[in-house]
């Protein structure tokens, strides 16, 4: 094995092994389920603070659980009082996968051990960033975390509660947080040089196109409704099929129709999803009077996003009209494209072109990441890592110890080629 060969085997082995030792922290014996402010998020974060002091990092936790390891600029430039973010967060979804999250997060702790193994010193500083809250599993807002750093976050949010009825604000104070100094958490803008966080696909494309890395171009822009349906319950045997409203025949129509506005799409990016629903009063011999059902509609531009959104709407007109039933739609979630900054890709690509031999093209992220909320900040730029079979959100979430080498030393050439500059 050539020297490069051998190190990134090495970078690889130790990924893997605290990529273990991160999936050992769970709330349920032999799952992973790791939610935002829990004693695992704790038992979580301590650990990784402790591999960022050991990789010589200053370490502080700040008002949002999130764990901060930093180190100033190594040498004079025209940046040295400005720092380079780089993070992905360390909460899990219900029985989850290791690598989501965690792995980004490794992956800077590795970069930071590699800069100083090589005694490089980079002319800006560097903050590694381990967010509790990207998921949004256990209070109904996600990306707490990054948003607080990246001065967002709504203070509102503060009153959600969780399953159990305990306020995100009350969860901060016993995790030893300060809800009143979230805006003291914010970076300043021109403090910040930008993001960069090292994720796997999630999706099936890096595996088909046998590459095991690329930069992302941009993360999809989404927006997520609820969808109610009222009718009229009546006896299943007894009103006859004209004189019918029934809300769950109105809500299947409805459902087929979003699914065939997504396949229409010429540009090939908008997807539709229809994951939850609910029908009321739910008996066998009961027409349904009431359905409600949730639409993620999601795309590669906000134009295309917004006009299957209208489409819909104009679908539910006609389903409200022809089946006599009131059609009501509200949006509980808008979030438009955040695009990579090109500056960022540019870097990203030529990385991955010196780490793999080819940088091929960007990929789009259908999954929503902590960048949606930094891109408010400040430039972002993303790291693909190839997944097997793209399974994500289930434990059989799977990164070879090899893509993972490569992932983190892609990661160190991108540093290394913002430090030219
Ligand atoms: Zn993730």
């Amino acid at each position: 094995m050539s020297g490069a060969g051998r190190d990134r085997a090495a970078l690889g082995a130790r990924a893997q092994a605290m990529i273990e030792a991160l999936a050992a922290i769970s709330a349920e014996e032999g799952a992973l389920t790791r939610l935002y402010l829990t004693p695992e998020h704790r038992r979580a974060a301590d650990l990784v603070a402790g591999w960022m002091q050991d990789a010589g990092l200053s370490v502080r936790m700040d008002n949002a659980g999130t764990v901060r390891g930093g180190q100033p600029a190594g040498r004079p430039g025209r940046n040295a009082n400005k720092t380079l973010l780089v993070g992905s967060h360390i909460d899990t979804v219900v029985d989850a996968g290791r690598y989501d999250g965690n792995l980004g997060v490794v992956a800077g702790i590795l970069a930071v051990e590699e800069f100083h193994r090589r005694g490089i010193s980079l002319p800006f500083g560097v903050d590694l960033l381990a967010f509790g809250d990207e998921e949004g599993v256990r209070f109904p807002v996600t990306l707490t975390s990054s948003s607080v750093v990246a001065g967002i976050f709504d203070e509102r949010a503060l009153d959600v509660t969780d399953a159990a009825g305990i306020t995100l604000r009350d969860a901060l104070v016993a995790f030893g947080c300060d809800p009143a100094r979230l805006k003291d958490d914010a970076y300043p803008r021109a403090g910040v040089l930008g993001y960069l966080e090292v994720h796997i696909e999630q999706g099936p494309v890096l595996e088909r196109e046998n590459r095991p890395l690329a930069s992302v171009s941009a993360i999809a822009s989404q927006n997520r409704h609820v969808v109610r349906i009222r009718g009229q319950a009546g006896h299943a045997g007894t009103v006859p099929m004209a004189l019918r409203q029934d809300a769950l025949a109105a809500a299947a129509e409805l459902i087929v129709a979003a699914e065939a506005i997504a396949r229409r799409d010429k540009g090939n990016s908008l997807v539709a999803t229809v994951g939850q629903i609910e029908v009321k009063p739910g008996a066998p011999n009961v027409i349904p009077a009431e359905a409600r059902f949730s639409l993620d509609i999601r795309a590669a531009n906000d134009a295309a996003r917004v006009e299957a959104f209208q489409e819909f709407r104009l679908a539910a007109r006609r389903v409200d009209t022809t089946r006599h039933v009131v059609v009501g739609i509200e949006t509980v979630m808008e979030k438009p494209v955040a695009a990579c900054a090109p500056s960022l890709q540019k870097a990203i690509g030529a990385a991955i072109g010196k780490v793999t031999g080819r940088a091929g093209q960007s990929l789009m992220s259908g999954a929503g990441h902590d960048g949606q909320a930094m891109a408010q900040l400040t430039d972002f730029g993303m790291i693909f890592v190839r997944c097997r079979a793209g399974i994500s959100h289930n434990p059989r979430e799977f990164v070879t110890v090899e893509d993972m080498g490569a992932a983190v030393e892609a990661l160190v050439a991108t540093i290394e080629e913002l430090a030219r500059e």
